[in-house]
């Protein structure tokens, strides 16, 4: 168990040594019994779970296609990269960028770093450089916006549907399905656990 203060973020407490967890691996404030963080395996194993879900998530949703239109008998359908393709087409190369790194690319490296990292740690092993891809996987985060997407493809859908049928594809779900999980990854993500895992690990 970890010997290093921790701050409560509710009440400020300052707890100089490590409180004991409950049952469920979490550590409460004795002051005002906010959460301080969740320890243990079972917390890892949910995160990395979480993680493997979201990749394959991620990987349907850029094999399929988003959405498709019926406009005078003639049916198109597009993917996320060929969305991108016909926006570098049409001179707009800095948004077809944009679309492809924080649709796609971003939130591949972060999950594959998470994944890279939960592996290893939840057997109790050191992954190779930690330490660094912990740090870049802080600062890649800000960047994934499929929630930003999706809310852009679903504006797009509104006024289109005055135009032409409009058809959901497989890749809107799948995307639907990334936004939820990712939640869910972003709430139970504890940074500690992470650390103190580590530093129980074996080399
Ligand atoms: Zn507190």
């Amino acid at each position: 168990m970890s010997t290093l203060p921790i701050a409560c973020h509710e009440c400020d407490l300052l707890l100089h040594k490590a409180e004991v967890p409950d049952a469920r691996g979490v550590m409460l404030c004795p002051r005002c019994g906010a959460e301080l963080c969740r320890v243990g395996p079972d917390n890892l194993q949910f995160l990395l779970a979480l993680t493997c879900t979201a990749l394959i998530l991620l990987l349907l949703a850029n094999l399929f296609p988003v959405v498709g239109l019926n406009i005078q008998g003639h049916h198109v359908d597009t993917t996320v990269f060929g969305a991108a393709r016909q926006l570098w087409r049409d001179d707009t190369p800095i948004v077809a960028g944009l679309l492809v790194a924080t649709t796609v690319l971003v939130p591949l490296v972060e999950l594959s770093v998470l994944a890279w990292l939960l592996f290893p740690l939840c057997s109790g092993r050191r992954p190779v450089a930690f330490v660094p891809l912990f740090r870049s996987l802080q600062l890649a985060r800000p960047w994934a916006m499929v929630e930003v997407f999706i809310l852009g493809v679903l504006v797009s859908l509104v006024k289109l549907s005055h135009m032409a049928d409009v058809l959901l594809g497989t890749a809107i779900w799948c995307f639907g399905g990334l936004m939820l999980v990712l939640a869910v990854l972003s709430t139970a993500f504890d940074h500690r656990a992470l650390w103190q895992a580590w530093e129980e690990a074996r080399v």
